[in-house]
């Protein structure tokens, strides 16, 4: 990318949100299935058929609002997007065009080193999705010699969320960064599984450059078919170097849409693109106007927890955790919970993540049950971090212990009590331990006094073996080099 210029970057993205039922019907909202099998009149849009909104669609996008800080419109309305499209029954969406149901606010998220960002949000509003079309081409044998379309509306009418942000991105970086607290925040809010694979979150890229130092917007391209957060910084890197190219070579950016070709790495012109006029929209005359929002939004807000840019930010600066380990608490919700109940109990921040991200998370790996539901309750973590503060147990046994107890041995304090596994820092009682080690490897400790010093880790180890971990390694390594030290 030329340095003269500046990427303008703002996303728009279509997120089906978490029901029942579908937007507007009673049939099921469920990824999947035999084609054509969750249908029924209303989602099919025969005639005479009349849609009821869904009441926990709507609470969705307030709630995502008022996560995002948006301003919940108190007077709403749906209308209808005109446009002939194979998939879509109607022939018309039903969607939100003037008075969207939230406006403004912003998505704040976190870069790879872990400073915050914001991205202001255009609005939020809710509409259907369309069905789905697949292409076959000829030679499958089921008609012969010609192309034809098979069309699956099991995912007609499924509540959509779509969420468009100002231009305020600047980079490829930025804009998977923003993608990814989106994806995060809507998840914990519970308003969608956001699963880009299965197409429950789908963007489009708005893609101008202009020159540094500029305050103006310079035409845009609108990219599609990016199915993947890696797809999406791909896409942008490439058409911005394309528009660069292009201006540089004294030409003007044509505004289109154009589409992300994943094999070849490069976008490729699809069709100019529509301006509002060309939908028609009009008030759907079937669906009375919404003004419930303003006491829902009230009730709402005040349930809301805290969201994973607060916890972010939270958890880098009380705990000071590095930018990769506080995301990974955050995308694992039973573990965070399990940290923070550990906390509770008044266990050192960084000792409880040192053993939840480290021993925990790799005995939780090992053996397939997750950390929140393993026999190491968080009280059993909190005697293993007080025993090692208090040094009465080496790094070595506070493992040790805590594996047996994760496999269903107790509490960690009483298998310490019970077998003598407190730490040796008892200097008479480990003499006789230094010395059987010397006598025992003759040949090591020749070549030590010949002056082959790195083999003195491996006397070390030997002692602290014959303590079972338990002695106190720098008391074994003063001993050792005394002892050594004589001849
Ligand atoms: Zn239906």
């Amino acid at each position: 990318m030329s340095g003269r210029y500046e990427p303008v970057i703002g996303i728009e993205c279509h997120v089906e949100l978490k029901t029942a039922t579908k937007m507007f019907c009673g049939c099921r909202n469920e990824f999947g299935g035999e084609p054509n099998t969750k249908v029924c009149a209303v989602c099919l849009g025969l005639p005479g058929a009349l849609p009821v909104p869904n009441r926990t669609a709507l609470q969705h996008i307030i709630r995502a609002g008022c996560a995002f800080e948006s301003q919940i419109a108190e007077f709403s309305k749906f209308d209808r997007k005109n446009y002939f499209y194979p998939d879509m029954p109607k022939n018309y969406q039903i969607s939100q065009y003037d008075m969207p149901l939230a406006v403004g606010g912003a998505v704040t998220y976190w870069m790879e080193d872990g400073t915050m960002r914001e991205c202001r949000l255009t609005r939020i509003h809710l509409e259907e999705d369309t069905g789905k079309s697949s292409h076959a081409g000829s030679g499958d044998g089921r008609i012969a010699g010609s192309e034809y379309s098979l069309i699956d509306f099991n995912r007609a009418g499924v509540p959509l969320m779509e969420c468009v942000s100002e231009p305020d991105l600047r980079s490829p970086q930025e804009a998977t960064a923003y993608l990814e607290a989106l994806r995060r925040t809507l998840l914990a809010l519970g308003v969608s599984d956001v699963k880009m694979e299965e197409g429950s979150l789908r963007c489009d890229a708005n893609v101008s450059i202009r020159p540094v130092g500029s305050s103006q917007l310079g035409t845009k391209t609108e990219i599609k078919n990016m199915n993947s957060f890696r797809s999406v910084e791909r896409a942008i890197s490439s058409e911005i170097a394309r528009q660069v190219a292009i201006v540089e070579a004294g030409g003007r950016i044509e505004q289109e849409t154009r589409g992300w070709d994943e094999i070849n790495g490069v976008t490729h012109s699809m069709r100019s693109k529509e301006e509002a006029h060309d939908y028609r929209y009009f008030p759907d005359p079937d669906l009375v106007p919404l003004d419930f929002a303003a006491t829902e939004a009230r009730h709402i807000a005040a349930t809301l927890r805290e969201l994973p840019a607060q916890r972010f930010e939270r958890y880098t600066r009380e705990y000071a955790m590095g930018p990769r380990q506080a995301a990974q608490l955050i995308d694992n919700q039973p573990l965070a919970h399990y940290f923070e109940r550990v906390l509770a109990l008044g266990a050192p921040p960084a000792h409880a993540l040192n053993f939840v991200l480290g021993d925990l998370s790799r005995l939780a790996n090992e053996s397939g049950t997750p950390v929140a539901q393993s026999e190491v309750t968080p009280e059993y973590l909190n005697e293993v971090i007080a025993l090692v503060e208090a040094r009465r147990v080496t790094s070595k046994v506070a493992k040790d212990v805590l594996a047996r107890s994760w496999h269903g041995g107790g509490s960690p304090a009483a298998i310490v009590e019970r077998e003598g596994l407190g730490q040796l820092s008892d200097r008479e009682a480990l003499v006789p331990l230094v010395e059987q080690t010397i006598a025992a490897h003759p040949a090591v400790v020749a070549e030590y006094r010949a002056g082959k010093h790195n083999v003195f880790g491996f006397l070390v180890g030997q002692v602290m073996k014959a303590s079972r971990g338990t002695a106190d390694p720098v008391i074994v390594k003063d001993l050792l080099n005394r002892h050594l030290a004589r001849e």
